[in-house]
């Protein structure tokens, strides 16, 4: 297949050279699924291009139904969806793959990642690779892998992850592991890059300065900041005016001292899970999931 360009919008260019769109469209916690399909329609109607779902999510029909519904062409959207933690093995991985096809009702899926670092991983990451090879899927990579489980995933793998999406916002960036995901050319995909909506963000003082600076919302700097920092975000919302005041970040650009003052707010705090948690690890072995 030709390489898609996304005319019109800023890409990445992952380390398979495949292109991705730099701010796509989050779907997590829209378990509405009319909601979920007219988000995404919005969405995909406002100009987005890149959705970001996953089995765990329950809410693939809903997205599959309103890429269909948006009229664009299937080639020039680029989805994204992830396997689950139960069927994080050599022997589950391609079935579960194949039910997030059905549910999309894709016949390829751009990208596919590992939710969380847990279970037989690099099993799993083996069966990726063969979807990869067959051209099922365009570009393969993982979720929440800290420096220790990237370093042992590389190590078994023959095709390296192209993108890792961590918790990242400007409370909570992750300097470290951005660092290492550069080193590597590994794209870092921020999740929850508005901090989920958390007032403490949004009601910064120091960024509603900015922002009025701009003549923007503190949303959209904290989205420019992510793109800027070179991070391929993937901001969420079912609220129509959300949706287009998130998109709408390609006309300005922050200076290098307002950069740093965002860089300033790291708190070194999570306001999400810690896949480093034993507790949260076993929550997630044991987590009954019929996806
Ligand atoms: P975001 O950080 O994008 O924040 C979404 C929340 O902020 C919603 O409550 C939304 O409200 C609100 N919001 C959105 N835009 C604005 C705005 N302009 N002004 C004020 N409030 C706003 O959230 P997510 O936590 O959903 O993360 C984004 C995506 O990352 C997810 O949807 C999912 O695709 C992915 N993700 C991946 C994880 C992983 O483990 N791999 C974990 C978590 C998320 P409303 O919708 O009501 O408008």
């Amino acid at each position: 297949m030709e390489q898609k360009t996304y005319t019109g919008q800023p890409v990445i260019t992952l380390n398979n050279g495949v292109n991705i769109p730099a701010l796509g469209f989050g779907v997590w916690q829209m378990e509405d699924l009319n909601e979920c399909e007219n988000a995404v329609l919005t969405a995909i109607e406002t100009g987005y291009r890149m959705i970001d779902t996953a089995s765990i999510y329950q809410n693939e029909t809903a997205v599959g139904k309103a890429i269909r519904n948006s009229g664009i062409d299937r080639d020039d959207l680029f989805v994204t969806s992830k396997l689950w933690v139960q069927d994080t093995t050599y022997e589950k991985t391609k079935a579960a793959f194949q039910r997030t096809l059905d549910r999309l009702a894709l016949d390829y899926l751009d990208m596919y990642l590992i939710h969380w670092p847990y279970s037989d991983f690099n099993g799993a990451w083996k069966a990726m690779e063969e979807l990869y090879q067959e051209g099922k899927i365009k570009a393969i990579g993982v979720c929440n892998f800290t420096i220790k489980k990237m370093d042992e995933l590389k190590a078994n793998a023959s095709v390296p992850p192209v993108i890792n999406q961590i918790e990242l916002h400007p409370l909570f960036q992750q300097k470290e592991l951005q660092e290492y995901n550069r080193e590597n050319n590994i794209i870092t995909q921020p999740w929850s890059p508005l901090g989920n909506g958390n007032a403490g963000l949004l009601d910064n003082e120091e960024l509603k300065k900015i922002a009025s600076a701009y003549h923007k919302t503190v949303a959209q700097v904290i989205l420019r900041w992510h793109l800027q920092e070179g991070f391929c975000v993937i901001p969420k919302s079912v609220t129509p005016s959300r949706i287009a005041e998130n998109f709408n970040v390609f006309d300005f650009e922050l200076t290098e001292a307002d950069m740093n003052t965002v860089r300033s707010l790291d708190t070194g705090k999570r306001l999400f899970f810690d896949p480093e948690d034993p507790a949260w690890e076993e929550k997630m072995l044991n987590a009954v999931a019929d996806i």
